[in-house]
């Protein structure tokens, strides 16, 4: 990417989008486009074609979509399906036929089957049967990426994806309750210390073994890729650290300094018991996470607390 490059990104309100602004800024991209969510309906294909006629990007980052935790995705399979289905077929289709000619799609780990083998690697894909719970956000993720193969393969454009890992950091969505687990203890947690209560009721057994990734280490990802010449067409990133459920509570309660006791309500999905991606890829092609999840993790509940005491977040 050339500096002077105009630089469309979807969903830069949101954590991942906003993070790569955020590092855009830094590394000194100042021609980044972006639309509100009320200036433009990614779900509208004539809008979206219309926004790229008129701004010509020269590069795109889709990092727009509806995320949630395991009971948001759970609960509404039919909407993650549609609403991401729609916003990955318009923001990259779109893109083709604005003549855009780089374009960097950002899927999920929850692509690939739930028994795939671990760590999971790229070519895993398709595979085998996906996870129930997130099954509707999967097949969506999977149309984009694929759309991207298929454009770049039949019409010489470089399309690419990148799949994280869970993440967490920066910008997090504190106030849903279909949040994402490291988000939603934060906040669990946090809540508790403040009010004295003596239990922190989580989900599931505990025993679900995870993989997490700053969201600013995700975002120096997508640079070192839109970089590259020639990347992979697809390319996981993670931190390729595992911790259980049951470690990370502990994790972030120590963290907290909250002295509430752990009960564990089994009624409640454990999800995928395994979900590790293989990061020798982008490890091979010369990158690696520079924020570890101890660090992370101070930092976010440091910028938690703030978000509390200026409002932003809501206990
Ligand atoms: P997933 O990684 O796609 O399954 O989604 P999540 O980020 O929501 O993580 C879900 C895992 O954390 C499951 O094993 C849950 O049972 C467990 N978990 C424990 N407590 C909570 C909680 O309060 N909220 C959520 N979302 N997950 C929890």
């Amino acid at each position: 990417m050339e500096l002077s490059n105009k630089i469309y990104v979807a969903g830069h309100r949101g954590m991942v989008g906003s993070a790569v602004c955020r590092a855009l800024a830094k590394q000194g991209y100042t021609n980044v486009v972006t639309r509100t969510h009320k200036e433009l309906d990614l779900l509208d294909p004539a809008a979206v074609r219309a926004f790229y006629e008129a701004e010509k990007p020269d590069v795109a980052v889709i990092a727009a979509a509806r995320v949630g935790g395991i009971g948001a995705n759970s609960a509404a399979n039919a909407l993650f399906l549609y609403e991401n289905e729609m916003i990955a077929l318009n923001t990259v289709w779109g893109a083709y036929k604005a003549g855009v000619k780089r374009l960097l799609f950002l899927g999920s780990t929850c692509i690939y089957p739930r028994m795939a083998p671990q760590p999971i690697p790229e070519n895993a894909l398709l595979t085998g049967a996906l996870e129930k719970t997130n099954e509707g956000y999967a097949l969506a993720k999977i149309s984009g990426l694929k759309l991207c193969e298929f454009l770049r393969r039949d019409c010489g454009v470089t399309y690419h994806s990148l799949m994280p890992t869970n993440l967490y950091g920066t910008g997090d969505n504190y106030d849903v309750v279909g949040g994402h687990v490291l988000p939603t203890m934060i906040r669990k947690f946090e809540t508790a210390r403040v009010n004295g209560d003596a239990t922190v009721p989580l989900w599931g057994t505990g025993a679900p073994l995870r993989e997490f990734l700053h969201v600013d280490d995700l975002a120096a990802a997508c640079l070192f890729v839109l970089n590259m010449e020639n990347p992979p067409d697809l390319v996981n990133v993670g931190s390729g650290r595992e911790i259980s459920i049951r470690e990370l509570a502990e994790l972030v309660k120590r963290t907290s300094g909250c002295e509430a006791a752990i009960t564990w309500d089994s009624s409640k999905p454990d999800g995928t018991p395994r979900k590790l991606c293989d990061t020798s890829l982008i490890r091979s092609l010369g990158w690696a996470p520079a924020i570890d999840l101890e660090d992370g993790l101070q930092r976010t509940i440091a910028e938690y607390r703030a978000a509390v005491a200026d409002g932003s977040v809501r206990l």
